[in-house]
């Protein structure tokens, strides 16, 4: 059995990617923040007959991350699949009126969350010889948009660090490759929108014209772990209905 280690996998589009690898086999390590959703995850991973455990952590905190992989390889077995998806929205406003203790949050989880995974996966998948990681960038980390300082910036580090990761650990066997959803029908979504709205925009922005489903990010994760992708490498895979070319 493959065992795959997942953050965020609570909600939303983590969620998706874990029901997803699970119907491929893999057993599953459900990071999240909320351990009680991390818990309802792991109860519909079992349900698919895999093995799941459920670990409350905060991927901004390095001891709790390095806790997380030593406790999912010490009762699932070694982590040979990583997907660095956990990620908040911060809240919408302009640069000149964007809170630093949000920036400094949003940053803190969306960036910093995803350095301490790839570190500490790593360093394990290292002693190995090998693995794959999925680091959960967004459309945000390829373009400006308006109102989101901390988020817009955050995911171009993401981005950032997911091309680093893939030089540094290509001599090891070890795959990084980033995505790149457009909107995608979640609470973070409605978040954001909701927010956009009090903000007074009342059309539509063109991105969201076409909503994805998680399960739409789910199937792109699931062949870049898999040796299907066994050469690709440091790639950004934009899932956004062809918004972002438009
Ligand atoms: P969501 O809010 O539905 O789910 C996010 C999950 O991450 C939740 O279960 C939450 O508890 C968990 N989480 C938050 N902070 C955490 C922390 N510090 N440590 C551990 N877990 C934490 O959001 P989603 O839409 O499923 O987003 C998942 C990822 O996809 C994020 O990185 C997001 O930026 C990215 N993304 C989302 C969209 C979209 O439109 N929904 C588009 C592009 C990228």
């Amino acid at each position: 059995m493959t065992v795959g280690l997942i953050t965020g996998a609570g909600a939303g589009i983590g969620r998706a990617i874990a029901l997803r690898l699970a119907a491929h086999g893999y057993d599953l390590a459900l990071v999240d923040i909320d351990a009680d959703a991390a818990a309802e995850t792991a109860d519909q991973v079992r349900a698919a007959g895999l093995r799941a455990l459920p670990i409350g952590a905060d991927v901004s905190r390095a001891v709790e991350v390095e806790g997380a992989v030593a406790r999912a390889e010490n009762e699932l077995g070694p982590v040979e699949a990583f997907v660095a998806n956990a990620g908040i929205e911060g809240v919408v406003g302009p640069i000149w009126d964007y809170s630093d203790d949000v920036f400094e949050k949003v940053w803190s989880v969306n960036t910093r969350g995803v350095f301490l995974g790839i570190k500490y996966v790593s360093q394990r998948m290292i002693t190995r010889g090998g693995g794959a990681m999925v680091v959960m960038a967004s459309t945000s980390a390829i373009r400006g948009r308006e109102a989101n300082a901390g988020y817009v910036s955050s995911k171009h580090a993401a981005l950032g660090l997911a091309r680093v990761a893939a030089l540094d650990l290509a001599p090891h066997n070890i795959r990084v490759n980033a995505v790149l959803p457009g909107p995608i029908e979640t609470r973070m979504i409605r978040s954001l929108f909701a927010q956009h709205e009090q903000r007074g925009r009342t059309s539509t922005p063109k991105s969201a014209r076409k909503l994805g489903q998680p399960e739409d990010v789910a199937g792109v994760v699931a062949f870049l772990l898999s040796d299907e992708a066994r050469h690709v490498n440091g790639a950004s895979w934009v899932i956004d209905g062809g918004n972002t070319i438009d």
